[in-house]
């Protein structure tokens, strides 16, 4: 029955293109949260975007929080980026052999980022932190690493894992076709909790090539850490001869140029990126000291390559993007847009005493329903997601797309106007209203 306080969008020609995707795709998608398996109805067919709209095959327009999953910090479809895209592809979009594109990302990178000092370009997110993980067994020759519940690193084999139960746990895997010889090579414990990690530095002493965590842990809600966590695991990495990865996939370029790493000026040994360094495009890169890095192939023994790494067309689209970004005081408005738009929602939700907390970083967000101060991945309550599901469903119906899961986080762009958010947050009351009805 629905709870609907608005008439369903329409979403006829969604709904034909996602019967054929089901003849073609596993679940008719390409990346399973696209399914809409968590909120209501068919998985909306996007047919463009521009600057903070998006626009379905039926017509529907939508301010959009999704980003592309975080990517597009300046929005959809940005001139910049588009022509720089355009400009590059004129000379063909693929060599196998390396271009001065490639040269002028890392500069661009490495000149305003003091955590690492060399860097390599991959393909994707997953890529970035798989390769990291054989550069940290290469370099300690050790093979255990330890990773924290919550956290999502990518499908790499080794890090989709839970915990089982028990403070210091092997993971379990949690996807079916890994073997569980790879799953025992990985320890698992809950986010900010230093007894759990001293005691895995303890039961496998000498053992632990890397932790690797989400530094603003961003994809099972937003489990924002203290800076006092952070330095904790800091120091007991450098105390166990264990390098410290942080991944930044999310984080990176969006709580600041210099990502979580620059935001609570902690220097990780291996840092990961994804998504807004590639500008929309499909990028991904790993960097750490000239030292750590010199142990990458063809200089060392680590092998890792990739045919369309460092693609032309990939790094001008992340070339573009990146100097947007070093404009003088382009977080700073951006993170004050945001902070104001969370503010004022949560304000409403206090007000109204709904059980309903906005968590928030830089450009991030995320809504929960609970009361309680959220830092680690049990202390949602999965029963909460029911509300999340109308929550989502209102607002579709409403313009606004969030992205489809409550454990999802929500981004907002450089090209979010005052006039967007103004419309978002009455559209964010008036579902309220009807979700806690
Ligand atoms: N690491 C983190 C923190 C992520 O958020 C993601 C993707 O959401 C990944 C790794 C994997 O990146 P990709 O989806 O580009 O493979």
């Amino acid at each position: 029955v629905s709870t609907t306080g608005k008439p369903d969008i329409s979403r006829e020609k969604s709904a034909e293109l996602y019967e054929k995707a089901k003849l073609y795709f596993p679940g008719g998608v390409n990346s399973p949260v696209r399914a809409f398996k968590s909120v209501y109805g068919t998985p909306l067919f996007i047919q463009k975007g521009d600057g903070s709209q998006i626009w379905d095959a039926d017509g529907n327009q939508f301010v959009d929080y999704c980003c592309s999953w975080g990517p597009l910090i300046l929005g959809h479809n940005n001139a910049k980026v588009r022509e720089k895209v355009i400009e590059v592809m004129q000379n063909g979009m693929s060599f196998g052999a390396p271009t001065a594109l490639e040269n002028e990302l890392a500069e661009l990178i490495l000149k305003h980022n003091k955590y690492i000092e060399k860097i390599r370009f991959v393909s994707s997110g997953t890529e970035a932190v798989m390769s990291a993980i054989r550069l940290a067994r290469g370099y300690t020759k050790r093979n255990k690493i330890l990773k924290f519940e919550g956290c999502y690193h990518g499908h790499v084999d080794a890090l989709l894992v839970k915990a089982g139960s028990g403070l210091v746990t092997f993971g379990e895997t949690s996807s079916a076709g890994i073997p569980k010889a790879f799953a025992d090579e990985t320890i698992v414990v809950s986010l900010n909790d230093k007894e759990a990690l001293l005691k895995a530095f303890e039961d496998f002493k000498d053992q632990i090539a890397a932790v690797i965590i989400e530094p603003v842990p961003a994809n099972n809600g937003l489990l924002l850490q203290h800076k006092e966590f952070l330095q904790y695991l800091r120091n007991v990495c450098t105390q166990n001869g264990t390098l410290l990865i942080f991944d930044e996939v999310i984080s990176g370029f969006r709580v600041g140029f210099e990502g979580a790493a620059g935001y609570y000026q902690i220097k990780p040994d291996i840092i990961t990126y994804g998504k807004i360094i590639g500008g929309g495009m499909p990028v991904g890169a790993y960097g750490s000291s000239a030292e750590v890095m010199s142990n990458i192939s063809p200089e060392g023994p680590v092998y890792q390559a990739g045919t369309l790494s460092g693609n032309p067309v990939a790094m001008a689209a992340g070339i573009a993007q990146l100097t947007e970004l070093l404009r003088l005081g382009f977080y700073r408005d951006l993170n004050n847009k945001t902070e104001e738009f969370t503010e004022a929602v949560q304000r409403f939700a206090t007000a109204r005493n709904y059980k309903f907390k906005v968590f928030t970083i830089g450009s991030i967000f995320w809504f929960a329903f609970t009361d309680k101060d959220i830092r680690k991945a049990e202390d949602i309550d999965p029963a909460s997601m029911e509300k999340f599901k109308k929550l989502h469903r209102e607002l579709i119906n409403r313009g606004v797309y969030l992205g489809p899961s409550g454990y999802e986080v929500g981004f907002i762009s450089a090209a979010h106007t005052k006039i967007d958010l103004e419309k978002t947050k009455r559209a964010i009351f008036d579902s309220l209203d009807v979700v806690f009805r």
